[in-house]
């Protein structure tokens, strides 16, 4: 998908770059590009090439001092006026990318005619890149209880331990069960959680069968919302029993598995 079709109509209003500037040592190749990328703003592709020429002109003019010195306006201008740069900026940005890309960072094209722009994102999104798990509405009555939720799964994904990118999660699907209630939640990381995405969650079980701990982890979870006395309706039971029985003949040479046999509803 090009870069110009999925920004339309977006506006931004937590500022990413400005924050991750913040945080970024001074004086560095890192805050040069994060300037560069402030200046031009978001949604609007800027060109590989043009980076370079701006990023490389700006380090070799910024120690020269002339009306108090030059900034990146000064820059910009001089861009305009130059020729190509050469230089080692290629991999630079780069890593640059690989670093940012999570925080709305963009890249398309080949080659020389690639492109690079940046989207916005919410506060929310930013701090959920950083470890805080995104939370649906109504299912928690305080936040105390939903931090007591969180630390309660050692702030991990419930069936893969994963602990990046955590989202609270509906067991049983919300589109179809329509229970808002801490006694259907589940702490998932992105994968699992969009493996489950409204279907029943022994299909995370089936995806990572091959790793014993998460069909483990499947059962405790599963077993802890009965518990709660949400029972998965007549599709989702048949869906689950079918389930269990291909994990189970996958495991059948390897392990006892009557504990997970024992999951199936007759
Ligand atoms: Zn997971």
């Amino acid at each position: 998908m090009s870069i110009i079709s999925k920004t339309a109509g977006i506006t931004a209003t937590f500022c990413v770059i400005t924050k991750l500037l913040s945080e970024c040592r001074k004086g560095t190749q890192t805050e040069t590009l994060l300037q560069i990328f402030i200046k031009r703003g978001y949604c609007s592709p800027i060109a590989k090439r043009e980076i370079e020429k701006t990023y490389g002109l700006f380090t070799a003019f910024k120690a020269v001092n002339f009306n108090g010195g030059i900034t990146i306006n000064d820059i910009e201008q001089l861009v305009l006026m130059s020729g190509n740069l050469p230089g080692d900026v290629q991999r630079q940005l780069r890593s640059f990318y690989d670093k940012y890309h999570a925080y709305g960072l963009q890249r398309d094209g080949e080659g020389d005619a690639i492109r690079y722009c940046w989207l916005p994102i919410s506060e929310e999104e930013f701090d959920w890149i950083r470890g805080k798990p995104l939370v649906p509405r109504n299912i928690f009555g305080s936040d105390a209880e939903r931090d007591d939720f969180i630390n309660s799964k050692q702030g991990k994904c419930e069936i893969c331990k994963s602990d990046t990118r955590l989202a609270i999660d509906h067991w049983r699907a919300h589109s179809v069960y329509g229970v808002d209630s801490p006694a259907i939640a589940a702490l998932l990381c992105e994968q699992c959680n969009n493996t489950h995405h409204n279907y029943d969650g022994a299909k995370i079980m089936l995806k990572r069968k091959d790793n014993l701990q998460c069909v483990k982890n499947w059962i405790i979870v599963e077993t802890r919302v009965r518990n709660n006395g949400f029972n998965p309706n007549a599709t989702d039971a048949a869906e689950q029993n079918r389930i269990i029985d291909q994990v189970a003949a996958f495991y059948q040479d390897n392990f006892e598995f009557t504990e997970l046999l024992a999951m199936k509803i007759v």
